[in-house]
């Protein structure tokens, strides 16, 4: 039992985790769901940077608007907002990813009532919107969480597939920071997820379009005019120079890692790792591709109706791992904290064929006890090679 802080009424919370909610219409699988944009442009246009705020005035108006605003010096965070004028278009990343758009990090699944009026009803949030300013990691993230949540286990989760399908998403190119690794993971020139992508150019921006969806907002745009040749030539001089500046690497071909793990399991720096770790979530909650959540429901005190919640959960919680009859299959942090690098380049990088993290450096940007991501792995691949020559 809790209390419930709009009331103050305790309710009764029973807690299922990472349970898809059972009363709500599914399908087979979300693939066929959303417009996938090829790898390639079909056209290219300009647009002034007048142009593309008229474009997101008109989003505001028309439909929903999230994207990336500042929310301190230094920090940015993906928002809902009805300004066009506090987008930022340069930022090198987000604290939460905006993955947030589709998989928020709290959300109502259903209602329910009981007794002789027995009933469920699903709350899909379907209205159209658009998510503007997503970086190449990110949108590498989105569709990797597409098949995480709409085709892994062959059955939709129909709330994000409801977001996702509602989407017209728009990229945007980015210059790297330290912490950004998207070449070690093929992720720096992105499009795949996106309707339109912009690369910053003299004359504003040019604009891949990528889908049939992303040509209404340039239709409905007076300022559009085609690119020249040398303005489609920017994206690539753009992705090289992105490439040219990234410094953080990881040591090894992608293939190679699962395998190199493997023999590494004990590894000594995941033991030092544990020893500075302090089990906080926040790594996994900034992470773009971590989709564990946990799910409660919320009954009244007649145990009349009541509401299904999830929020996002994290496997370095302590609790996280607790089974029927209270056994603990992580109790210890280590294990925890190896697991979080299994997770993303054993476990799922053989299941999915791509290793389940972008590159975009959050979780070592944002990590309590700065403890990099890369660090370690690359701590692990060098004594798996070590030992490989002894
Ligand atoms: S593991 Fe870290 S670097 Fe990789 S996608 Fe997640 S937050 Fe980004
Ligand atoms: S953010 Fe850092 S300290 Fe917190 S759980 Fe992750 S690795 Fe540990």
């Amino acid at each position: 039992m809790r209390g419930d802080p709009d009331n103050g009424v305790p309710v009764a919370i029973a807690r299922v985790r990472g349970a898809f909610c059972p009363q709500c219409p599914g399908s087979d699988t979300a693939g066929e769901m959303f417009e996938r944009s090829e790898r390639f442009m079909r056209r290219a246009a300009v647009l002034s940077e007048t142009g593309l705020r008229e474009v997101l005035a008109r989003a505001c108006q028309k439909t929903r608007l999230m994207a990336p605003v500042r929310r301190g010096k230094t920090s940015f965070d993906f928002e809902w907002i009805d300004d066009p004028d506090a987008v930022q278009m340069d930022y090198v990343r987000t604290v939460l990813p905006p993955k947030k758009a589709f998989l928020p990090v709290r959300e109502m699944l259903l209602e329910f009532a009981r007794g002789a009026q027995q009933a469920a009803a699903p709350l899909l949030d379907d209205a159209p919107f658009v998510l503007f300013g997503v970086h190449p990691c990110d949108l590498t993230a989105i569709n990797q969480l597409d098949w995480a949540m709409g085709k892994r286990h062959g059955v939709a989760d129909p709330h994000y597939v409801a977001r996702r399908s509602a989407a017209l998403i728009v990229g945007i190119d980015c210059m790297p920071d330290e912490y950004c690794f998207c070449t070690s993971v093929d992720s720096s020139d992105a499009r795949e997820g996106a309707d339109l992508f912009l690369t910053p150019i003299d004359a504003g921006y040019l604009v891949e379009v990528l889908t049939d969806r992303g040509e209404q907002p340039l239709a409905e745009s007076g300022d559009g005019r085609d690119a020249t040749p040398e303005e489609e030539a920017a994206p690539r001089a753009h992705g090289a120079e992105k490439k040219r500046r990234v410094t953080t690497r990881i040591e090894s071909e992608l293939e190679a890692l699962p395998d190199l793990l493997e023999r590494r399991y004990g590894a000594e720096v995941f033991e030092e790792t544990a020893a500075r770790c302090y089990s906080c979530g926040t790594c996994t909650n900034v992470c773009p591709t971590c989709f564990c959540f946990d799910v409660g429901d919320e009954v009244d005190l007649l145990l009349a109706s009541g509401t299904r919640e999830r929020r996002y959960d994290s496997c370095q919680f302590l609790d996280f791992a607790v089974v029927a009859g209270g056994h603990n299959f992580r109790g210890e942090r280590v294990d925890r904290v190896r697991h979080r690098w299994f997770r993303k380049f054993v476990y799922l990088l053989r299941e999915h064929g791509a290793p389940f993290c972008v590159g975009c450096g959050r979780c070592s940007k944002f990590c309590t006890a700065e403890i990099g991501l890369v660090d370690v792995l690359n701590s692990v691949l060098a004594e798996a090679k070590e030992e490989a020559v002894r």
